[in-house]
């Protein structure tokens, strides 16, 4: 019997270009692998020609494992793929296997992921599936050239698995054969994985997470650029219910697949609200707010060595995202505010939130703190003076302080 193990392949795509950098971010990489499989017993991870390959996940948590590979920022691909020795016999069993697998997938029409290019991932029922196999043997050593080996595997495949033909222009299934020093692998398919940089690379960030479609968003992009991030979320309690801050909770635990190291930070924010509402003229209230919201980030930015502050701001969505609004909000905050959505549509955004699954979740009605807040008709574009004018009654140090001292970790996980 031919010994077949199972394998992934990851492959990661701009920190190969990035010079010295470059294997500080492999490292943060590997890490973020090794702890993705933590609970996987046997599974082995290591790198050579400028990717990481897996070894040893149980075949049970082979699904899991893949899902989970898939989502780590700096991912652009994963394949999972069978290992065989460097052994004609056993690349040609490891081949059939393959083919057999991929072939029911078709039939079936249960094919997850993206096919390797240029296959399809449906068929009708009335053509038999085609394939096409693929060698690359980087193994000199290997006894057969890479068109001997094609044709060995092409035949052998042929004979072994029925209802099944050759097409070598358009295959549904094409088949990659890679023969390397440690072993040979063989896979059809890639999973795209969310590319960008791997986590923690490019520093931490504070995210200030509101609950609606667009701050989980925000986050997920700082994540795939390699920002570690620590949720904020300004709770004004009993003005806004525990149901508004479960749903905060909710949306960490979704954007821990992609930064399993976030933290959910709860601000006590009822305090600062009902000085607003008391002390500023009503059409700067939201700007206020959100001045207030950026001097409290800010200290949390300051306690935990975060380097930006992070928010789901979109031009010209609401009144107060305009960019005479967002250059006063930002006034106020000792750090750089990074909007990732500056420029989106509210399409793409909506696309991206249930692409990273925090659409559904996003849309729970609740009651936040600001629509509770929101006056009828609010500036559109304030002038610093003017906000400076309209928040003169707030003792801003107490307020800001009091705020700080309450914030509270929030446990995602036991929730
Ligand atoms: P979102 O969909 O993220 O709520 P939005 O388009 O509804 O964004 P606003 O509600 O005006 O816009 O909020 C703008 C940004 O301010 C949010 O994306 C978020 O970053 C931040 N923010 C708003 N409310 C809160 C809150 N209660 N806690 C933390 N951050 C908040
Ligand atoms: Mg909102």
């Amino acid at each position: 019997m031919a010994k077949i193990g199972q394998a992934f392949l990851i492959r990661y795509g701009e920190i190969a270009l990035k010079g010295q950098n470059r294997s500080e971010f492999e490292s943060a990489l590997e890490r973020h692998i090794r702890f993705a499989l933590r609970d996987m017993e046997g599974s082995s991870t290591w790198k050579a020609h400028g990717r990481f390959y897996v070894e040893g996940v149980p075949e049970e948590h082979s699904a899991e494992a893949i899902e989970r590979l898939s989502k780590l920022p700096g991912v652009v691909s994963v394949s999972p793929a069978l290992k065989a020795e460097n052994r004609i016999q056993d690349i040609k069993d490891a081949c059939i296997r393959a083919v057999s697998a991929a072939a029911g997938n078709l039939r079936e029409g249960t094919v997850t992921g993206e096919v390797v290019t240029g296959a399809r991932d449906e068929l009708t029922v009335r053509r038999k599936p085609t394939f096409k196999i693929d060698v690359r043997r980087s193994d000199k050593r290997f006894p057969l050239t890479s068109p001997e080996l094609n044709q060995e595997l092409g035949a052998a495949v042929l004979r072994a698995v029925r209802g099944i033909a050759v097409d070598v222009h358009n295959p549904d299934i094409w088949l990659k054969v890679e023969v390397r020093d440690v072993g040979t692998f063989v896979y059809w398919q890639e999973v795209p994985g969310p590319g960008g940089l791997p986590l923690g690379v490019s520093g931490k960030g504070i995210l200030l997470l509101s609950g609606g479609i667009d701050s989980p968003v925000a986050g997920y992009l700082a994540i795939k650029r390699g920002v570690s991030i620590d949720a904020l979320h300004f709770w004004s309690f009993p003005i806004t219910g525990e149901r508004a801050r479960d749903k905060v909770v909710e949306i960490c635990k979704i954007l821990r697949n992609y930064n399993p190291f976030l933290n959910l930070y709860i601000a006590p924010f009822t305090k600062i609200q009902t000085a607003i509402l008391e002390k500023c003229p009503e059409r700067f209230r939201v700007t206020v707010m959100r001045r207030m919201m950026m001097r409290v980030a800010s200290r949390l930015a300051e306690k935990q060595h975060a380097l930006a502050i992070f928010t789901g701001e979109n031009l010209g969505q609401v009144a107060s995202q305009t960019l005479e609004s967002l250059r006063v909000i930002e006034d106020a905050s000792a750090y750089p505010v990074i909007r990732p959505l500056i420029c989106f549509d509210k399409q793409e955004t909506v696309k991206l939130a249930k692409e990273i699954g925090t659409y559904e979740t996003s849309c729970l009605p609740y009651e936040d703190c600001c629509t509770v807040f929101v006056p009828k008709h609010p500036v559109t574009k304030p002038k610093l003076d003017q906000v400076l004018e309209a928040e003169k009654d707030l003792d801003i140090p107490g307020l800001v302080a009091e705020c700080v001292d309450g914030i509270e970790k929030f446990p995602i996980d036991e929730s």
